[in-house]
């Protein structure tokens, strides 16, 4: 079998898209060599000698040895030295490479082949006492660390002590005699430390250090490291042997980390640092301040040190042409890896550079721009997921964190406050102009204003479509919600977790991005959409065939959808005009109300408050299409529940808190979500259907003469399980709208359809179809009710199935294909089947998270519809499923 795989000298016997057996370094160390760019020769062991190691008791293939002889033999000759010898010693860097960049792998050891003869050859050879016992030490100290397992601390304990007897502040004050006594200190250790000498034959080190990486593939950190990124144990890792170049030999040389373009920004220019005279992990070890590499970064920054630029210019000129060339080899922005010895310039390791989203699409852009990729490869090329970071604050990733809990990433954005414990309160916290974070156990509508006075939202129960959720993604603010670690005390003000207790007024971070909730205030970053982003979705709008529409309740949802490329509204949910705080009053006489004519009475003092602002969500709309869901929530969410609330109530209404008391407890219900919402009441109370009706008729027409367009109105019935349900309600609608014409005189334009979100929905769409002139899929019902799993309720034991891998991910994220999506694809293909060009959406939380919409693509839905911040994420998302 072939074993390993030579490079340099100008060839290579791999190649870039070997990265499966050589891992990514080798893969693109031998890219380079066949650039003919200057890499330092040398070999990989690829990752089937790792599985072979694992199959066979942690042994070599037996050609393995003669094979590595042969490379090292070649890499000599090219080098014109000897692995090995007394006068003039090859020496090498050994280096790990996986497939995927996996730091908790042991990661490098350089000079390896130094020994107490072959130093003081180095000396000899670089003319340079310090220089060469400068590398023993570093390889000393690597090598003890990753390959006989004796931690370096010690030695900067034996170097600090020292530098301190010596009066000495840095590294390069010390000069050859030092490191000689020095190293002479560290062989000592690790004689005492582990029992033997420190390795004096090369042989020995060279597959010591083979070994080491091999084994560190199965050490703890990085099976660990594995199981958070999805990768599988039976990659392996490659081994790359390589000729030692030295950026420590004195001012001549030098060692360089950059990226072709800056990594937060995206800006099209060299961006790194370099440190003259050092080696490998200096630069970012931060022990010594890093130079800039152009002069313009050393102008900027005011540093007076030179810059790579200036201090060596030939070397920089090298490296602006190769750069360039592998950033257009590559196509994509490149990090690099690389040394400068005495003044020439050497590449030890080039791959597409990780990036910010912000620089992620300006990158892109500009990269289609200058013609290196197409813009279909632009649009591929984002994470629509990462467009989060770009439309809400995010925590600064260099700052420390200390993570106090994680619950759900609810609703995205991070924000700091104090913590408040009731909605009340953080109202009138906000009034005195202070910045709160909402904790709560749940949230009711009761909460809304203190939702809209807080910066973000923590609750400890319900999951990603709990009220808390999808209020909170509706408002645009972040959202932290199912934290089952975080016990909430309301009558102490604390809440506790583990043995840390926090209390009302202190300050914590929720970031609903990723879940986290942290102790303290963090510094964040600011969005900011720039011409690229604009650029690239004018792009993805071009290519993509699902339309995107937004699930928004308020003026300011629509505003910021339009902002946002929206194309409509695909869910108005109505009862969410109902919360605000003087309409909750009128919404409980009408629930309290003991006849007919008294809820009718109720009734039309609300009308004039729904048409007011549907008129204002029509003008915003302009023409584009608006479906408008009627009232869905179980009544009792607007009555209130302890004794205290009910008091207050029922003074504020003048009601008898008796009978308030008791009517609260006849609509409460064991399984709210299962209960009396939806069409079901409606059915029970076909006034209030009217009533919305009526003021969504009024206001289409009303907003049809102010703004010059017709309303495309889609009136939509919720949660029906047939055709007689929705017969019903239909039947009111057309009445009322035949009424509002006769008297108004006006012109409407409406159709009115339903929700398909209960399985029997789906399997009787072909009938519902009939006479129901569009579908939209509900799918965080659907999910709900398909799984049995309560939307409420599934935070407590959702994330054992998702850790057990019973299932994937939470299927109230991301929709279950097999289960919830055939039921989706039975409705299609049934209603289709009655009515060809019915049009059909999907409005749950699904509408917003890209393997959806994908999926949405896939089955042929004319649109998604998704709360207002994603409408950007949904736009690429269907661009890239198009594609
Ligand atoms: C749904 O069930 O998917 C839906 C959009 O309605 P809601 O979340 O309001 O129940
Ligand atoms: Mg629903």
């Amino acid at each position: 079998g072939k074993w390993v795989y030579s490079f340099g000298g100008g060839k290579s016997e791999g190649k870039s898209d070997m990265r499966n057996l050589l891992g990514g370094k080798g893969a693109n160390l031998a890219e380079m060599a066949n650039l003919g760019l200057p890499v330092p020769p040398g070999f990989t062991i690829p990752t089937s000698v790792c599985t072979y190691y694992y199959d066979n008791k942690n042994s070599y293939p037996k050609e393995l040895k003669a094979q590595v002889e042969k490379a090292l033999d070649a890499v000599g000759k090219i080098t014109k030295k000897t692995f090995g010898d007394n006068k003039n010693p090859l020496l090498v860097s050994v280096r790990s490479g996986a497939r995927a960049s996996m730091p908790g792998m042991m990661d490098t050891v350089l000079n390896l082949g130094l020994n107490d003869v072959t130093v003081e050859a180095l000396a000899e050879l670089a003319g340079d006492k310090r220089f060469a016992y400068d590398s023993y030490r570093r390889f000393i100290t690597m090598y003890s660390d990753v390959v006989l397992g004796f931690d370096h601390h010690h030695f900067e304990e034996i170097l600090d002590t020292y530098k301190d007897n010596k009066g000495y502040s840095l590294d390069t004050d010390l000069d050859g005699d030092d490191w000689v006594h020095l190293v002479g200190k560290y062989k000592e250790a690790v004689a005492r430390e582990t029992g033997s000498d420190f390795p004096q034959d090369p042989h020995a080190q060279l597959w010591g250090a083979i070994g080491a990486v091999f084994s560190s593939w199965m050490n703890q950190r990085a099976i660990t490291y594995r199981r958070l990124h999805d990768i599988p144990e039976s990659w392996g890792t490659a081994v790359n042997v390589q000729a030692m170049v030295f950026g420590n030999m004195g001012d001549t040389s030098a060692t360089g980390v950059a990226f072709t373009r800056n990594p937060s920004t995206g800006e099209s220019k060299l961006y790194g640092e370099f440190l003259i005279n050092a080696q490998g992990e200096d630069v970012v070890a931060g022990i010594r301040t890093p130079q800039d590499i152009t002069e313009e970064a050393r102008i900027e920054s005011g540093s007076d040190k030179a810059s790579m630029e200036s201090a060596m210019p030939e070397a920089f000129k090298e490296l602006t042409r190769i750069y360039k060339q592998l950033e257009k080899h590559y196509r994509d922005m490149q990090d690099l890896e690389f040394t400068v010895e005495q003044n020439k310039l050497w590449m030890l390791q080039t791959r597409n550079g990780k990036r910010t989203a912000k620089a992620s699409i300006r990158i892109a852009v500009e990269l289609a721009n200058e013609g290196v990729i197409s813009q279909k490869d632009a649009i591929t090329r984002i994470d629509p997921a990462a467009l989060d970071q770009l439309l809400h604050p995010t925590i600064d990733p260099s700052a420390e964190r200390d993570v106090i809990a994680t619950g759900l990433p609810a609703s995205p954005g991070a924000a700091s406050g104090e913590i408040v414990f009731s909605s009340d309160e953080a109202a009138k916290l906000q009034a005195d102009g202070k910045k709160v974070i909402l904790v709560r156990i749940e949230t009711s509508p009761e909460d809304i204003h203190g939702m809209h006075a807080s910066e973000g939202i923590l609750t400890t129960r319900g999951g990603m479509t709990s009220h808390a959720a999808v209020v909170a993604r509706g408002m645009g603010k972040p959202c932290v919600s199912g934290t089952g670690a975080i016990r909430v005390d309301y009558g102490r003000g604390t809440m506790t977790i583990g043995g840390r207790v926090f209390k009302a007024g202190d300050i914590i971070t929720i970031d609903g991005s990723t879940g986290q909730v942290l102790a303290g205030r963090m510094p964040m970053i600011e969005p900011e959409l720039s011409g690229e982003f604009a650029t690239l979705m004018s792009w993805a709008d071009k290519v993509r065939k699902l339309k995107v529409r937004v699930n928004g309740d308020t003026p300011e949802d629509a505003r910021t959808a339009i902002k946002y490329g929206a194309e409509g509204v695909g869910l108005c949910r109505t009862e969410h005009m109902f919360f605000e705080e003087t309409r909750i009053r009128t919404v409980r006489e009408m629930i309290l109300a003991e006849d007919e004519q008294a809820r009718r009475a109720a009734l039309a003092k609300l009308l004039p408050m729904q048409r007011a602002d549907f008129v204002e969500l029509f003008e915003i709309m302009h023409g584009l299409p608006v479906t408008i869901r009627l009232l869905d929530p179980p009544l009792h969410e607007f009555l209130p529940h302890t004794q205290g609330e009910i008091e207050e109530v029922a003074r504020v209404m003048n009601a008898d808190p008796r009978k308030l008391a008791d009517r609260a407890r006849e609509l409460s219900e064991f399984n709210p979500m299962l209960g009396f919402r939806g069409v079901r009441l409606a059915i029970a109370y076909p006034e209030i259907a009217e009533m919305q009706a009526r003021a969504l008729f009024e206001a289409a027409i009303e907003a049809a003469k102010r703004t010059g367009d017709a309303v495309a109105l889609e009136v939509m019935v919720p949660l029906i399980v047939g055709k007689v349900e929705f017969d019903l309600i239909k039947a009111r609608i057309d009445a009322t709208a035949e009424a509002v014409l006769k008297e108004t005189g006006g012109k409407l334009n409406y159709s009115v359809g339903t929700m398909i979100e209960l399985p029997r929905a789906c399997l009787l769409a072909g009938e519902i179809a009939e006479t129901a002139e569009f579908f939209s899929f509900g799918t965080n019902d659907l999910t709900q009710t398909t799984f049995g799993i309560s939307r409420d309720d599934a935070a407590s034991f959702l994330g054992t199935y998702i850790a057990k891998g019973i299932l994937e991910i939470d299927p109230f994220i991301s929709v279950d294909r097999s289960g919830v999506g055939e039921l989706v694809k039975i409705g299609v293909a049934r209603g289709r089947k009655t009515r060809p060009n019915i049009k059909v959406g999907i409005c749950g939380e699904h509408g917003g998270d890209p393997a959806s919409v994908a999926f949405c693509h896939q089955i042929g839905l004319d649109y998604v519809s998704c709360s207002p911040y994603r409408v950007p994420i949904a736009r690429l998302a269907a661009a890239q499923a198009a594609l």
